[in-house]
């Protein structure tokens, strides 16, 4: 039986973590079906060696956006980057970009006016974005009402929050991401979400090097380990897992426009 064809929606394969083994980490993940790769930047420096990546690898795709986390050394030169690095042929969304008030790593006001700024540039250029959310759900939602989401299309990436909020995600226009923690055995709403999120609205990614799947919890992931991912949610949603992978797949690259 051949392996199901996966998309990895979220990964930072251009970060630290992967310099010393990339070509092997991508050959891993080629054989356990990952057939497509989105690396996403979290400032201007990640932003650009994100398309570097994606530029040497033909299933590898770029994102470009500035994380909450970075939100504070946000200068207009850095938007002006973004803002042109938005536009090139291999990026394929805006991100990731969002709010984190769990760790608050840059002030609110800070992380609020770079969300509003990058989520007017995904309209501008026509792109898609990927929302970091981290207890910070009311003011996300709201910010990408505010934005017209829906008008561009969006994930709401490594999705925490519980059924509620992934109805009003959906109601927004956005698609479903769910990452390792789905696949905790103490994971509470996850299993849930996973069960509710029609079949056409829903995507997986491995946000590594963070988030292993249970199995790999403690070390540092990679999208070899998002088959773990989509097999537990066709165990949660009881399907098969070929055809929930190429279903996923297909919702991703509909959403990228990637062939
Ligand atoms: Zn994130
Ligand atoms: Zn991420």
């Amino acid at each position: 039986m051949s392996a199901p064809e996966l998309f990895d929606t979220h990964a930072h394969l251009h970060f630290p973590e992967f310099t010393r083994d990339l070509a092997d980490v991508l050959a891993r993940a080629r054989a356990a079906g990952v057939s497509r790769m989105v690396t996403i930047g979290t400032d201007v420096a990640t932003s650009q060696a994100a398309i570097e990546l994606a530029g040497r690898e033909a299933d590898v795709w770029a994102a470009v956006g500035i994380h909450p986390h970075d939100a504070a050394e946000a200068d207009d030169a850095a938007f002006a980057e973004i803002a042109r690095l938005a536009r090139e042929p291999r990026v394929v969304a805006v991100g990731e970009i969002g709010l984190d008030f769990f760790r608050n790593l840059s002030p609110r006001e800070a992380q609020e006016r770079v969300f509003r700024r990058l989520l007017a540039l995904g309209r501008e250029v026509g792109k898609p974005v990927l929302i970091h959310c981290r207890e910070a759900h009311e003011d996300v939602l709201r910010l990408l009402g505010e934005g017209r989401v829906g008008e561009i299309g969006g994930i709401m990436h490594c999705f925490s929050g519980d059924a509620a909020i992934a109805r009003r995600c959906l109601d927004l226009g956005l698609l479903i991401s769910l990452a390792g923690p789905v696949t905790y055995p103490n994971a509470r709403t996850l299993p849930d979400v996973a069960r509710l999120v029609p079949a056409d609205r829903l995507v997986i990614e491995t946000d590594c090097p963070f988030l292993p799947p249970q199995g790999h919890r403690g070390q540092r992931n990679e999208p070899a380990y998002l088959a773990l991912t989509a097999a537990r949610v066709a165990e949660l949603r009881g399907e098969a897992l070929e055809l929930l992978a190429a279903r996923l797949s297909d919702n991703a690259r509909r959403l990228f426009k990637i062939p």
